[in-house]
């Protein structure tokens, strides 16, 4: 029996509904989940509600914020968020607002530079999760106005790209206060990703981080044993997780086949009752 503390549904940019979400973590033997969608908890009550038809499975709410450093993108985690709070809902609405302008304003840029692209399409393209720059690449590689979308990236959207357009930026500490300031319990996610991570870590720490993901996706043990170590230094909790996205995501970790087990999820539901939050 394994743990999976870190999922995304339709309600971002998954392709599972929350429901269907759960069914197939059941199946592959998830008995204690996360579902962790970005700037979102509006999936949560279906997975709790759906999560209620299994006896043994445990959902425990989450919710995934991207921030930003001068060395590029942190992701925080926040689990058991409270939910019912207006300020944190309105919260997320905004940042949920900014992907959506931020999107838009870059099909604009692109339509200036000749390019055929129609904001519907996007939205076409993007279904009812959240857009972003992934769907706006895949038309442009689509219809052959580009090579790849990767070369839609590096010529067009990327960070130093003419039709790339800045997000608002938040840092992680002002992220991690935000999840604590709602009863949540923050985590670093995908920890290998970010760059100056040994530099960061003791800021990220005071600021109320309680754990990073040190079972993340398809980390090696190398890599995982780096992640044990740093935990125990900054007295974290090692969490863990596949970042699951959705069966056609080939290039990445399935579902519930990090090496996360089912006692780290336990010790992340012992950290919620201990910290009486
Ligand atoms: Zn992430
Ligand atoms: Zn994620």
């Amino acid at each position: 029996m394994k743990s999976d503390l870190h999922l995304h549904s339709t309600i971002s940019d998954g392709l599972l509904t929350p429901a269907e979400l759960v069914e197939k973590a059941f199946e592959a033997g998830i008995r204690i989940m996360a579902l962790t969608d970005h700037d979102s908890t509006d999936g949560l009550a279906e997975a709790i509600a759906t999560a209620g038809n299994y006896k043994d499975l445990t959902l425990i709410p989450g919710v995934e914020l991207s921030t930003d450093t001068k060395n590029g993108e942190i992701h925080i985690l926040g689990y058991f968020i409270d939910t019912k709070s207006d300020r944190l809902q309105h919260t997320l609405k905004s940042f949920r607002d900014d992907r959506l302008n931020r999107a838009k304003s870059m099909v604009e840029k692109l339509i200036s530079l000749g390019y055929r692209i129609t904001w519907d399409e996007v939205l076409k393209v993007a279904g009812s999760g959240s857009v972003g720059r992934p769907h706006i690449a895949e038309i442009l590689a689509e219809t052959g106005q580009v090579s790849s979308i990767k070369a839609a990236f590096d010529e067009l959207i990327g960070r130093n790209g003419p039709a790339y357009t800045e997000r608002r930026k938040m840092d992680p500490e002002t992220a991690i206060e935000l999840i604590s300031q709602h009863s949540g319990i923050p985590v670093l996610a995908h920890p290998r990703e970010v760059d100056n991570l040994d530099e960061i870590l003791p800021s990220l720490v005071t600021a109320g981080v309680k754990g990073m993901e040190t079972y993340y996706g398809l980390y090696s043990a190398e890599e995982r044993t780096r992640f044990q170590q740093l935990c125990e230094k900054h007295n974290l909790l090692a969490t863990g997780g596949s970042d699951y996205h959705g069966p056609d995501r080939a290039a990445e970790c399935d579902l519930g086949d990090s090496k996360t087990n089912l006692e780290v999820g336990q010790l992340l539901l012992k950290m919620h009752d201990e910290l009486n939050l």
